[in-house]
């Protein structure tokens, strides 16, 4: 038989799924796992959004919508993005997608020619890279590294620019570090793009769960100059609980919508048109339970960094958002696992804790521990992870 696709046949099997099969067999041996590494919420989708699914059905949403989405949809998010940032956006300026991952494979292939690069500051979510990669473009990354506390600079931006670059992805919440970047650090990135002419992905699929103390900005509310050059990626999929859903959407100029709906129309249709009417349902009256969801995140966010902060073989950001804190091992414990992905391996056989190495996304001392569980099993997990880290100090 003739071979297979080389660009398809190319894409590795990642870190995580090691681990995953790893604590999958241990599971079926009957060990105890506490499960750190699925990147979802642990919440059911709210009540009033399933009733809504079901009515969807019933009324007969169930035919082929347009395929960038429903007009209604589109313009129940242009409302939401006129209410929650100022923003106005008609509805040419929406593309619905099958998910939020499709929005930003959708976004990145409307983007780039072959040879083109984007840079990808890390730790990056592990999709992005790939994604950029079968759009034939050249991801170009960009490692900000504890000493600026996982963030990535202006000057670090400035310099990873070439000729070739095209495109920015910058994740606001991000996955898997938890880090946000406030308005002001948003301001000074800004210049960078107007100086090179940069088009900005924004992946702000978190933008719901920012905790408390965060100054939160969607990359397209600075100014008319980000408007026009930014790509907003969002979805109900983390915000509403509703991962399963598969509804994701792009906000950006009229002229890439058109491209970004020609695709669409020529490989997934429209988006499932009983989760749109869902979606709609989820953007109008979803926002207290959202908030309900990030208040409980940033309690189990704040219990596990304060766990974890009396280990000094670990750095970390506190995470600001989303659902996810991402240790690096320094010193004796870099010394003897080597890496995030010989951690994660050592933790899940000894003490029965999944977690994710972040080799995939692109920091190979690092790990994911992704807190979207429940309380019980948030304690039982920091006693495990603590009892495992201190039995190595003990030993050393
Ligand atoms: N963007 C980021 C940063 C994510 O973490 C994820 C999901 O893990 C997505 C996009 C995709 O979300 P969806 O489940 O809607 O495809």
């Amino acid at each position: 038989m003739k071979n297979l696709s080389e660009k398809i046949t190319s894409l590795p099997v990642t870190a995580a799924l090691t681990v995953d099969l790893r604590a999958r067999a241990l599971a079926a041996e009957g060990r105890n796992i506490i499960n750190f590494s699925v990147g979802e919420p642990d919440f059911p989708t709210p009540d009033f959004v399933c009733t809504a699914g079901c009515e969807a059905i019933r009324n007969g949403h169930t035919r082929y919508t347009n395929a960038s989405g429903s007009p209604q949809l589109k313009k129940k998010i242009a409302e939401y993005y006129k209410k929650r940032y100022g923003l106005d956006y008609e509805t040419g300026n929406i593309a619905v997608t099958a998910g939020g991952k499709f929005a930003v494979y959708a976004a990145v292939t409307a983007l780039v020619n072959p040879g083109d690069e984007v840079i990808l500051p890390a730790p990056y979510w592990t999709s992005y890279y790939h994604i950029i990669t079968l759009a034939g473009a050249v991801p170009v990354i960009c490692n900000p590294g504890p000493e600026n506390g996982f963030k990535l600079t202006a000057d670090l931006l400035r310099e990873k620019i070439s000729p070739k670059t095209k495109a920015v992805i910058l994740n606001n919440p991000n996955n898997p570090s938890g880090v946000v970047y406030s308005r002001s650090e948003l301001e000074k990135f800004a210049e960078v793009f107007r100086e090179a002419d940069l088009y900005v992905i924004a992946d702000e699929i978190y933008d719901h769960l920012v905790y408390g103390g965060a100054d939160f900005a969607c990359a397209a509310s600075l100014d008319e100059d980000m408007k026009k050059r930014t790509l907003v990626i969002n979805g109900v999929s983390k915000s509403y609980a509703m991962t399963g859903w598969r509804i994701g959407y792009i906000l950006a100029e009229e002229r890439i919508i058109k491209v970004i709906s020609a695709l669409l129309s020529h490989t997934t249709g429209n988006p499932n048109s009983i989760a749109q009417e869902a979606a709609i349902t989820a953007l109008e009256n979803g926002d207290e339970a959202a908030s309900e969801m990030c208040r409980a995140y940033e309690k189990r966010g704040k219990k596990l960094a304060d766990a974890l902060a009396g280990f000094d073989g670990l750095e970390f950001a506190v995470p600001e958002g989303a659902f996810y804190i991402m240790p690096c091992l320094k010193g004796r414990l870099l010394e003897k696992f080597t890496d995030g992905a010989g951690f994660a391996l050592a933790l899940l056989e000894k003490a029965g804790v999944a977690v994710v190495p972040c080799s995939d996304y692109g920091v190979e001392r690092g790990f994911r521990i992704s807190y979207s569980v429940s309380d019980s099993e948030l304690e039982e997990g920091i006693s495990r992870i603590t009892n495992f880290l201190s039995e190595i100090y003990k030993n050393d």
